[in-house]
């Protein structure tokens, strides 16, 4: 037995093991390592070395498969979560609108026509909304007033079509509740147009609602004398 062989022996011992060597090789191993026991050794430890990488080789994919699976789940969860979400959002929206935003009824489409109604659609800046306060503060005004048809138109002017007198004898009014809420404007160079609803309740004296209604759309078309805004025109479906 001399080193040379060993040598020749332990380098084809890889081929060996990967079924790569010729037969004759194979036969040579397999012989040289029944007589030599340190080749036998090397041989089986070439051996075990390769069923720990096997091993390892089979429990990382383990592993990587478990991951993987987890991963899938986690993502199927996700997007399981996610679509949930925006159905609810979507139905509860849905529910929301029908339940508090009134829709507008199609008679006022009728009766505005097309385009004027379509403004209601149309979003509007802080800054238009903000240029209006003191003419919604005056409608609000207005809304509230007790006085006589006279004086109303007086104070009011356009605006007095919102006082109550305008329908009601006042003498037998003695509270007037309101509610006003802005919908929409728009303020061009000195046009413009405003979109309130309003609410108005008057009661006589003895506390019996003496005439009262509830939101109302109203469209008021707007111009610009000097610094102030003024209605020029008041909108309102009968
Ligand atoms: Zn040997």
């Amino acid at each position: 037995m001399t080193n040379e062989k060993c040598k020749i022996v332990r380098d084809l011992i890889p081929l060996y093991l990967d079924n790569l060597s010729s037969e004759e090789s194979s036969e040579l191993i397999e012989k040289h390592c029944l007589e030599c026991s340190e080749c036998q050794n090397y041989l089986n430890s070439a051996k075990k070395e390769i069923k720990t990488n096997l091993q390892n080789e089979e429990t990382a994919k383990r592993i990587t498969e478990s991951l993987n699976r987890q991963r899938k789940h986690k993502i199927i969860k996700r997007t399981t979560i996610i679509s949930l979400l925006i159905i609810f959002t979507f139905v509860f929206g849905f529910a929301c609108n029908i339940a508090f935003s009134n829709p507008l009824p199609d008679y006022l489409e009728e009766y505005y026509g097309k385009e004027i109604f379509s403004e209601l659609k149309e979003g509007y800046s802080n800054k238009d909304k903000q240029e209006l306060q003191p003419l919604i503060k005056k409608i609000k005004e207005a809304l509230n007033f007790t006085g006589n048809e006279k004086s109303a138109e007086k104070k009011f002017g356009e605006l007095a079509c919102y006082t109550p007198a305008i329908h009601s004898e006042m003498d037998e009014v003695e509270v007037v509740e309101t509610e006003l809420s802005f919908l929409t404007a728009k303020l061009y160079h000195d046009t413009g147009y405003l979109w309130i609803k309003y609410s108005q309740y008057g009661y006589e004296k003895n506390g019996d609602l003496s005439f009262g209604s509830a939101d109302i759309q109203s469209r008021i078309t707007l111009v610009k004398y000097g610094d102030e805004w003024t209605a020029v025109n008041v909108m309102e479906a009968p």
